[in-house]
């Protein structure tokens, strides 16, 4: 079976005014792939997964998501560009979840679960709730649903913040360094939740220094550096032979 790409980043390029972020990144995430990024800050890590999820205008280069172009741009000409509308409807198929977990702290966690599907999808709320109660078994947390945000730990939290996005049904899964915030102890339980994400068939994208967690679950881990990709390729390349002396210095670092 031929692997059916989808996000294509071709010669991606994206700046804040002189500040020349991502410098001509080629990337391909394949349909049911776990792909994760490693690499120093401000590397451009945080800026590429907010270039997937329509967050930032693509400066350069192409970029696809779902087999549809976010931004397409040579020689400075925009050749494609998404209205607000549309970027709103593709935004509904990506789950991002963040170093800091961002629930709504005045909402309990069955609220928080629904509160997309109900007011975006329109989903009705007896079908929302059926769901997030499905999620929160998921994620081991379904004696929480009339808990606040406040009253969770860390690793709670983060576990109500994946149920949230996978509410939307997502077809493709962002994660900006999830356990950096966390104690130590509760780093494990997240790790397990987005591990069964994989092996459900989830399409992921993982920014995380976690490289236990890369080399058991990723097929693919890209180190970047400089808004670049330095390296890719199999866990055991990259991380147990890196090629360069960049990534070698980097994982010496991190270990
Ligand atoms: P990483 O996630 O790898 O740490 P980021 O993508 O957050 O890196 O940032 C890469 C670079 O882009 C940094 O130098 C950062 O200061 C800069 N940057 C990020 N966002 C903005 C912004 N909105 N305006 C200006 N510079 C930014
Ligand atoms: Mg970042």
């Amino acid at each position: 079976m031929t692997p059916t790409p989808y996000v294509v980043a071709e010669a991606l390029y994206k700046s804040y005014g002189q500040v020349e972020v991502l410098t001509g990144v080629d990337l391909e995430v394949n349909a049911g792939e776990v792909v994760c990024i490693i690499g120093p800050s401000g590397s451009g890590k945080s800026t590429f997964l907010r270039c997937v999820n329509h967050l930032e205008q693509v400066n350069g280069g192409r970029l696809q998501v779902g087999g549809e172009y976010v931004g397409y741009r040579q020689n400075g000409r925009k050749l494609h560009e998404l209205s607000p509308r549309e970027t709103a409807r593709r935004r509904e198929d990506i789950g991002m979840v963040f170093q800091q977990f961002n629930l709504f702290p005045h909402m309990t966690v069955l609220q928080n679960i629904i509160e997309a599907p109900v007011r975006v999808r329109r989903i009705p709320r007896h079908e929302a709730v059926a769901t997030a109660r499905d999620l929160l078994a998921k994620v081991g947390l379904a004696d929480r649903e009339d808990a606040y945000p406040r009253q969770l730990s860390g690793g709670q939290a983060q576990r109500i913040a994946i149920a949230r996005a996978l509410a939307m049904k997502p077809k493709l899964m962002l994660f900006d360094e999830p356990t950096s915030a966390l104690d130590p102890e509760l780093v494990g339980e997240v790790l397990a939740v987005m591990k069964q994400l994989a092996l459900d068939g989830m399409t992921m994208i993982v920014v995380t220094h976690e490289l236990g967690f890369a080399r058991e679950v990723a097929d693919k881990v890209v180190f970047m550096d400089g808004g670049v990709i330095v390296e890719s390729g199999k866990p055991h390349q990259v991380l147990g032979n890196p090629q360069t002396e960049r990534c070698r210095s980097f994982l010496e670092k991190v270990l």
